[in-house]
């Protein structure tokens, strides 16, 4: 499994979470092909816990975020966080998280690290991040 984002795209995820000191959220919105996840959008969701160790997407924001994406045929790829304080592995609290919503999670953590988790039958699994320059993507 492949996720394949923008480099672009995952500087800015970067760069938020540097800034920030609790953890940011959002989706990444794209399609899936066989067993790559192609990210054609990234939108940030207002964290609602505003904690530094667990993150909340704000309702309202997020069915809207999803709404507009459907509207342009994206579909949820992926879920991203960061996490300021601690490795990029899912959390505890992160894996309740994915039995919800199995799609790919990418953390990243204030260090620039970037890892990104699938949920397959029961059993996390690492996802390879395959960043892009755009130009690479020819489409
Ligand atoms: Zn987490």
């Amino acid at each position: 499994m492949r996720l394949v984002i923008r480099q672009d795209d995952l500087k800015e995820i970067i760069k938020m979470t540097e800034r920030s000191a609790v953890e940011v959220c959002g989706f990444l919105f794209g399609r899936r092909e066989g067993n790559d996840f192609i990210v054609e959008e990234i939108r940030f969701i207002p964290n609602r816990l505003n904690s530094p160790t667990a993150f909340e997407m704000e309702p309202l924001e997020m069915v809207k975020a999803i709404d507009r994406a459907e509207e342009r045929g994206l579909e949820v790829a992926g879920i991203f966080h960061s996490h300021p304080k601690c490795p990029p592995r899912p959390s505890d609290r992160d894996l309740k998280g994915m039995r919800l919503w199995p799609v790919v999670w990418l953390i990243v953590t204030s260090k620039g690290e970037v890892r990104a988790w699938i949920l397959e039958e029961g059993k996390v699994e690492a996802v390879e991040v395959e960043d892009e320059v755009d130009s690479v993507r020819g489409i």
